[in-house]
Formats: structure tokens, sequence, C-alpha cells
């Protein structure tokens, strides 16, 4: 017998979404009342400067199913997915306010979670909004990270995910670092996983707040928090130039035999420089992972929560969550 999930958790990650909000808590209520189980939409302000948090305060005064966290400044989508996660209750899905993930995904959603399915990815098939550049970087970004990790990512997989009670506990519990990539965690999680497919739609209002260079960033930090690799190339950049240092001396001693005289100004210029660039850039690498440890060493919480409105239940013991 198939049982049926009975909680179900919409985290929703806003920042900056006034024009997008109205129209993204109709669409889900309209979607989650059909379903016809209870949830509860968890709305996480991210620190929004605009008149988002106004909004929000109104829709959880006017809809019991509505809850808002404000935080205290602007965190990042996936601190406010995690802080989502962090006070959801029974099975969560998460997804963004500007309406790119289609609520009409919903039921098809809850259809995986009561076959038992645990991790549900949600597949972009196709993003027409995002442009060239960033579905060239996007492919290029998996590739990397593909070959670079032990982990098989879901290609163009993306923030819109759905995971079962027990899956939403791991994450709460155990995947608390500072530098992180939540949609990986997510998918190197095991259980029983699935993907669906979604066209990512136009955006319902406003404007992405991902910049190229916040993608970079965001990249990089991703790459060092799944592989270990880059560590390496120093072991590697070490054998080669060990390598070509053999060569150029057997070179030498052939040409001193043959013409009498050591050659090779241009030799020795090219080779310094060559290696100095090897150099610093595996000391830039060191430098990167050892930020990533000054970080989470460091031990900052990953949101801090200044202010809760709407829906608390009676049941829920994850009200005092601590963000470390
Ligand atoms: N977002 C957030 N904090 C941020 C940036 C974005 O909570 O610092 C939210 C944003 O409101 C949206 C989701 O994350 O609901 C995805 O952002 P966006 O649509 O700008 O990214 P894109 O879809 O263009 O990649
Ligand atoms: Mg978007």
């Amino acid at each position: 017998m198939v049982e049926r999930t009975e909680m179900l958790t919409v985290v929703v990650s806003v920042y900056n979404e006034e024009a997008a909000l109205p129209l993204c808590h109709e669409r889900l209520t309209e979607v989650l009342r059909e379903s016809g189980r209870d949830y509860t939409l968890l709305f996480v302000n991210d620190g929004s400067r605009d008149r988002s948090a106004e909004i929000l305060d109104c829709l959880a005064a006017e809809d019991p199913h509505v809850r808002v966290l404000h935080f205290s400044r602007n965190f990042g989508h996936e601190a406010a997915m995690i802080a989502g996660i962090d006070y959801a209750e029974g099975a969560v899905i998460c997804m963004d306010a500007d309406l790119q993930h289609p609520p009409q995904c919903i039921p098809a959603i809850l259809a995986k979670l009561d076959e038992g399915f645990d991790v549900i990815s949600m597949v972009r098939t196709a993003n027409r909004s995002a442009g060239i550049i960033k579905n060239l970087t996007s492919s290029a970004f998996y590739g990397v990270m593909n070959a670079l990790s032990g982990t098989r990512f879901e290609k163009n997989a993306s923030d819109f995910f759905a995971v079962s009670a027990r899956a939403a506990e791991v994450l709460r519990r155990d995947y608390r670092e500072r530098v992180r990539f939540l949609r990986g965690y997510v998918q190197s999680l095991g259980f029983r996983s699935t993907a669906l497919q979604y066209e990512a739609a136009e955006r319902a209002a406003g404007q992405s707040k991902y910049s190229l260079a916040k993608l970079f960033r965001f990249s990089m930090n991703t790459i060092m928090s799944f592989s270990d690799l880059p560590l390496r190339l120093g072991i590697y950049a070490g054998i080669a130039s060990g390598l070509l240092g053999l060569i150029l001396l057997i070179y030498s001693i052939v040409m001193k035999v043959r013409c009498g005289a050591p050659a090779g100004y241009t030799t020795i210029i090219v080779v310094i420089c060559f290696m100095f660039a090897v150099l610093f850039l595996i000391l830039g690498i060191m430098g990167q992972y050892i930020g990533v440890l000054f970080e989470e060493v460091k031990g900052r919480p990953i949101y801090i929560v200044a202010a809760e409105r709407g829906r608390k239940r009676e049941a829920d013991g994850r009200q005092n969550v601590n963000p470390q």
C-alpha cells in the first residue's frame, strides 16, 4: 500500500521579489489546496531591501498556511534554502519565488513522494530566459564538477527539488558546511532518488539576482567543497617539471659536448617563467582551500533569523534550530 506523505512544507527563498510574491503565493496556494494535504508555505526573506518583507507579513496575517522567516541581512540563496529546511516539517519542496520553477510540477512531485522516493531532483529541459552565456557556463560547470569529483551530478539539476521528511532530517543534522552546494548534497544523499523534468518558465517579474561574478564564485566554492583534486595538482606539476628539468639537462649536456658552449639564455627565461606560473597557481589553489577551512573553522552561523511570522505548529519542535 502506498503511504501518503502527510505534512508538506514548500520553502520559497525570497530576495527582492516584491513584484513576483503575490502571484507566487496565489499560484502555489491553488496547486497545494488541490493536493488536499496539510501544507505550510514557508517564505524565507533573505534580507530583501524592497517591500517583500511587508508583503510577506501581510500574506502571513491573511493566510494561516503561510509562515515567514526574516533574515537579519542577505545571506544568499543557499542559506535561505537551508533555513527553510531547518524550520520545515515533513517533506520539503524547495523552489524560487519568481515562478521559474512551475508550481504545476508539484502534483507530480507529490506522487513521487507518495511512491516512497526520498529525493526528487528537478531537471531543467530548457531555460529560455537564462541566455546563451548562462546556459553554456552551466553545462561547462557540470562537466568540470563531474570530472573532478567522485559524486555524479545531474546536469541541469536546479534549486528546485524535493526531499522526504527523513532526507530533510539528514540535511538538517549533518550538512552544516559554510561553503556549500545544497543541490550537490541533495544528489549525494543516496536513499531512493529520482529525477523529473521541467521546463523553466520566464521570470514572473523583476530581475535575476545572480550575476555572472556571483555564479563564478559559487562555482569555485562548489568545486572546492566536492573535490580535492586541484590540491593534488602540485604533485603532478612537480612530476612534470622534474621531467622537463631532466630533458633540459640532457639537452644541455649534448649541446655542450657537440658545440662546446653552454647555450640557452632564452630557455632559462622560459623555464623560469613557466615554473613560477605553475608555482603561483598552486599557491593560489592552496590559498583558496585554506580560505574554505578558515571559513569552516570560524563556525559562524549560516544564517541569522531576525523575526518569524505566521504559522507555528504545536508539534513543531524545531523553533530553535541552531543555525550552526
Ligand atoms: N535569492 C535569495 N537570495 C539571494 C539571491 C536570490 O534568496 O541572495 C532567491 C531569489 O529571490 C529567487 C531565487 O533565489 O527566488 C533564485 O534567484 P534568481 O531567480 O535571481 O536566480 P536565477 O533564476 O536567475 O538563477
Ligand atoms: Mg530565477
